[in-house]
């Protein structure tokens, strides 16, 4: 997500976000109602600042076709996330979740892919970061290392959620780097929801493959840099496809 801040996006979110009570969880991490309202004052800017395709471009269509196929496989745990699915037109070869649901796709990665199931893998990935609250796990961190163990404790006494996002920058929504742990995460859950929405999971594997290609051949490899391109990656990916014992549906490739 980092290389966003080079769209030229340069609003300051000021979610105006009031502490509220929030026992017995990290009281850093802003709440999935905080995540959420704060992703779509950045996904409004972004739509107001980037060239966003219109709902009837065939890229579109598609994109929220698949997306829609695998959110139908999520349960209620998953109504409080308000998902949305955009299409950025540009060059650079990226996707990404804000916190809350609202995804955007450059066309740049979107005209590379050449199958639903890739599609799916990717959307799966990104959704995971949704899911399990990457970003604010990472604002999380951020604030504690930043404020040092006196203020922790004393917010622990206290018992509130101190999470504050009022005057937060696009910066902080797009620079807080997802952990390893957490891009691992990322994949298994994009492992899990093409099976799960009856896609092929080779899908995924194929797209970092075919994001190792795009990297070889020069083009920016913006994906790559919240994405680190690495072969055990792929291998992983595979061999969970190994290990399932499970054929799966042929690709269905993208006609636009
Ligand atoms: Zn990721």
């Amino acid at each position: 997500m980092k290389r966003i801040s080079k769209l030229g996006l340069s609003i300051i979110v000021s979610a105006a976000i009031s502490p509220t009570a929030f026992c017995g969880a990290d009281a850093f991490r802003p709440s999935p109602e905080q995540q959420v309202k704060l992703g779509k004052r950045v996904a409004d800017a972004l739509r107001k600042q980037e060239h966003v395709l219109p709902a009837s471009d065939p890229r579109v269509k598609t994109l929220r076709r698949v997306a829609r196929r695998i959110l139908a496989t999520f349960d209620e745990r998953d109504a409080v996330w308000e998902y949305s699915f955009d299409v950025i037109d540009s060059k650079e070869v990226n996707a990404f979740a804000l916190p809350g649901g609202s995804t955007f796709f450059f066309t740049g990665l979107l005209d590379r892919i050449k199958t639903e199931d890739e599609l799916a893998g990717v959307l799966g990935h990104e959704l995971t970061h949704v899911r399990k609250q990457h970003w604010a796990y990472a604002y999380a961190d951020s604030e504690r290392r930043n404020l040092g163990l006196t203020v922790l404790l004393m917010a622990v006494r206290a018992n509130s959620n101190i999470a504050n996002l009022a005057g937060l920058t696009n910066e902080v929504v797009f620079d807080l780097p997802f952990s390893r742990k957490h891009e691992t995460e990322a994949d298994d859950g994009g492992f899990d929801a093409s099976i799960a929405a009856g896609y092929n999971p080779e899908g995924l594997a194929d797209t970092f493959e075919m994001l190792r290609q795009v990297v070889k051949d020069g083009a920016p490899p913006e994906f790559f840099s919240d994405h680190p391109d690495d072969k055990n990656r792929i291998k992983r990916i595979e061999d969970k496809i190994s290990a399932s014992g499970r054929n799966f549906p042929a690709q269905v490739p993208i006609d636009y």
